[in-house]
């Protein structure tokens, strides 16, 4: 293994976003951690395919989530990326206050905060240790609807202000080691959102770029926030325009 290589953990890997932010990591020189929860097929697959390696964890399990870390840090030797991609989202009407369920609250805040702020955790001491321009570097992949009051449910929505608040903390907190933003997509087609009718036509119609994002287009801002070794504690809108509207 070349020591040199940086290593990028990339949860949720095996579709969408983080699909193309690990195949963009590789093509861009480092060594990729790729990350599922169930998939382990294809995340072998994809592993074997970028060089890198892969690791299986239920992020909604703590325990799950530390060892995720320990096992990448056990097989690279070292992290010098962490993208926090991995989440869940599904519909709930925001008026319908009954239809978001304590249940719902806590499966959302589960997966899309407390899961970031552990792996953050266990990571911390690795990342600290980056001998890369600007440090070790965290990337939390947020939302458009955790900055305006928007999104598939208020959970989810709240799950992701949340994550773009901590964003902030950690960057204050974490500095100089190590930098952390945040890009808070607005649509991106991806598996997650195929069947998200009215979404699609409202970028199509209305947003000045007169589409939604591809994962390619996260996967750029990823890679930039990373490369530029001074930024920290920036939450990045990547809604094709849309909030000008
Ligand atoms: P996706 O469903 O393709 O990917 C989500 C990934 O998270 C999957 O790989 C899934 O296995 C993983 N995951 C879910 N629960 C997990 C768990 N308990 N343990 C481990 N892994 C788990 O969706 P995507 O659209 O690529 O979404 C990626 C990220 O981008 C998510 O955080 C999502 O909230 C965010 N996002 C997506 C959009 C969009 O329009 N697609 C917009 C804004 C933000």
């Amino acid at each position: 293994m070349n020591t040199d290589q940086p290593v990028a953990l990339v949860t949720g890997s095996t579709s969408g976003i983080g699909e193309a932010i690990a195949r963009r990591f590789a093509a861009d020189g480092a060594l990729v951690v790729v990350h599922s929860r169930t998939s382990r097929d294809t995340g072998l697959r994809l592993a074997r395919e970028l060089n890198g390696i892969y690791v299986q964890a239920d992020l909604a399990d703590e325990h799950e989530s530390e060892q995720l870390v320990e096992r990448a840090l056990d097989q690279c030797g070292r992290l010098d990326v962490l993208v926090n991609n991995a989440g869940i989202s599904w519909p709930i009407p925001h008026a319908d206050l009954a239809a978001a369920t304590t249940s719902d609250w806590r499966r959302l805040l589960e997966v899309n905060l407390i899961a970031p702020w552990v792996l953050c955790t266990a990571a911390q001491p690795a990342l600290r240790a980056s001998t890369q321009p600007g440090g070790g570097s965290i990337v939390n992949i947020t939302s458009h609807a955790g900055v305006r009051p928007k999104g598939s449910s208020i959970p989810y929505a709240a799950s992701k202000a949340a994550l773009n608040h901590v964003t902030k903390l950690l960057a204050a907190a974490l500095a100089p080691e190590i930098r952390v933003n945040a890009v808070a997509p607005g649509l991106v087609d991806t598996p997650m959102t195929q069947d998200w009718t009215e979404a699609h036509a409202l970028w199509n119609e209305k947003a000045p770029m007169r589409r939604p994002a591809q994962p390619s287009d996260v996967a750029d801002l990823v890679a930039s926030l990373c490369a530029s070794t001074y930024l920290t504690g920036e939450v990045i809108m990547l809604d094709g325009g849309l909030n000008l509207r």
